[in-house]
């Protein structure tokens, strides 16, 4: 750090050093995470409100510490991704994901997140059949969600990975669209089945700007003969306004949380309901 002369860097260095130490903290009680039990995968279903039927779920990691509680994804996948713990942990992900799903109704697909590190392994699309083949999940029941970041990678790395899902009938997500860099065009050179319109756009839907984004990515979607979801939704209000705009697949509070798989099936009867 540098001094501005006026002891500047007395307030700033203690503040870096803390919080070094607290990514420091959560990598090593992560890596005894797996081991002492404390991570468990909770599923959020995915609604085609029309049909008014769940067609799928989202994997999503929980790790409850034993001492401090709960840990959210959003502070613990970051620094599992800097310490390359990301590997292993997404590999038990989706074997734990499969692994569940084998069991529910054929109907039922599961999707999980791919942090973009774990493409930059080899053994990535081997690992995945592995898993596969072990589970006996059938691959036109999984679907993999991946981040725009993964395109600023190694593009031909990248395109043969996603494309060698494909061949093997897994289906590929566009995730949280709109919050990166990639450009409406670039992501036509990829082999996406669907694009997940970023809930930032889905919360501000009274705003014209998100509601052009919205609208422009719906268009998209529909240009490139791909399907599109929106999610978090979270009010009646924004249900009815994607509605209208022509998007008929959610996901979000409004229908249902997260939640461990044995109370899915509660869910699953309430929206088909209504
Ligand atoms: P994401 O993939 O975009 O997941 C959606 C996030 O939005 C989840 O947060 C979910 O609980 C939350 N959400 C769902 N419906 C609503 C809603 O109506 N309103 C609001 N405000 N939020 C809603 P979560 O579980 O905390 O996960 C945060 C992020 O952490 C995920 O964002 C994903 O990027 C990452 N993550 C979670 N699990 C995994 C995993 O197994 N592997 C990897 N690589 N990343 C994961
Ligand atoms: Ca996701
Ligand atoms: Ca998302
Ligand atoms: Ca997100």
């Amino acid at each position: 750090a540098k001094s501005d002369g006026r002891g500047t860097y007395r307030f700033f260095e203690p503040e870096m050093d803390r919080r070094l130490q607290a990514r420091r903290r959560i990598e090593l009680d992560l890596r005894g995470a797996l081991e002492r039990g404390e991570l468990e995968l909770h599923y959020q279903p995915f609604v085609d409100v029309s049909a008014r039927t769940v067609t799928g779920v989202e994997a999503l990691l929980r790790w409850t510490h034993k001492e401090r509680g709960p840990v959210s994804p959003a502070e613990f996948i970051p620094v599992a991704e800097e310490s390359g713990l990301i590997r292993p942990l997404g590999l038990w992900v989706l074997r734990e994901a499969c692994r569940q799903a084998a069991a529910w109704p054929q109907w039922l697909d599961v999707s999980v997140n791919l942090s973009p590190v774990q493409f930059r392994t080899d053994s990535l699309v081997g690992d995945v059949r592995s898993i596969l083949a072990e589970t006996g999940l059938d691959p036109r029941r999984l679907q993999l969600e991946v981040t725009e970041s993964l395109l600023l990678q190694d593009t031909q790395s990248v395109l043969v990975k996603l494309q060698a899902f494909r061949d093997l009938g897994i289906r590929i997500s566009m995730d949280d669209f709109g919050t990166g860099y990639s450009s409406l065009g670039y992501i036509s050179k990829f082999p996406f089945d669907k694009i997940k319109i970023d809930q930032s756009f889905v919360r501000d839907i009274e705003k014209p700007d998100s509601l052009a984004i919205i609208r422009a990515v719906i268009g998209l979607s529909r240009a490139l003969g791909i399907a599109v979801i929106a999610e978090g939704v979270e009010t009646e209000a924004q249900r009815d306004a994607l509605r209208t705009e022509g998007c008929h697949e959610m996901q979000g509070y409004f229908f249902a949380k997260p939640q461990p798989a044995p109370e899915l099936a509660g869910s699953v009867l309430r929206i088909a309901r209504g």
